[in-house]
């Protein structure tokens, strides 16, 4: 799905995976499931590129379904890495993954999680850094939004509104939520980080779950803020 000339979302891999196109090659944010790397790579196909042209990959956060590809993306293409210093360490392989409490989490340990290769990250990113995609514009700049995992990010371009919100928001139905609570490590802290976008000036947001929001995303993130129940699922 083109979300911009040169902003396109690829379906159907579990989380949204967006490829950002610039002349001297791709970016990623995000990589999908570890088993449907191939419809990443598809996806890249039907945009007129090969995998070859992934220069560099984003990471929003550890979760499964958007680190999964990164080992066999990062094989293929030997793309540079992007990740938050706190989350880094599980994706590398180096430290225990956050997984949802309960029985969720006793799925993930034994079926999901052995599924993931862990992979390296090359750039460690921190809240206010400016990042070599989109440069000509800026450049997009890390926004720390902890709470869904320790160490998420999500990533702004303030030159065009627009954000990359990762899994610190979905989007349902034309509208804004916050992450579920039973995949997220810290609700007070991820509605915390929720405020914080919304105090942003942003039109565009393309979150990692859900269709994007093209228009008066500040008002639907101000809305999540102000909602009086929120959801305990
Ligand atoms: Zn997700
Ligand atoms: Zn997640």
């Amino acid at each position: 799905m083109r979300v911009f000339p040169d902003i396109h979302q690829l379906d159907g891999i579990d989380c949204n995976v967006f490829v950002i196109i610039e002349s001297d090659g791709l970016t990623l944010v995000d990589t999908g499931m570890p088993w449907l790397t191939k419809r990443v790579l598809a996806g890249i196909q039907a945009l007129g590129h090969s995998p070859q042209d992934i220069r560099r990959i984003l990471l929003t956060h550890q979760h499964i379904d958007h680190v999964g590809g990164l080992a066999s993306l990062v094989q293929l293409t030997g793309a540079e890495t992007w990740a938050h210093p706190a989350d880094a360490p599980a994706i590398e392989g180096r430290a225990a993954r956050e997984v949802p409490r309960g029985a969720m989490g006793l799925l993930f340990r034994t079926v999901l999680l052995p599924r993931l290769r862990s992979a390296p990250i090359t750039h460690r990113v921190s809240e206010g850094e400016t990042l070599p995609v989109l440069s000509a514009e800026g450049g997009l700049r890390v926004v720390e939004t902890p709470g869904h995992t320790i160490g998420h990010i999500s990533f702004y371009l303030p030159a065009r509104k627009l954000l990359f919100a990762g899994d610190a928001v979905r989007s349902e139905g034309g509208k804004l939520t916050p992450p579920p609570a039973v995949f997220s490590l810290d609700m007070p802290m991820a509605l915390q980080s929720v405020r914080k976008l919304a105090a942003l000036d942003i039109d565009t947001c393309l979150p990692g779950h859900g269709a994007p929001i093209t228009s008066g995303a500040q008002a639907l993130l101000a809305a999540i803020g102000s909602a009086p129940a929120l959801s305990k699922a």
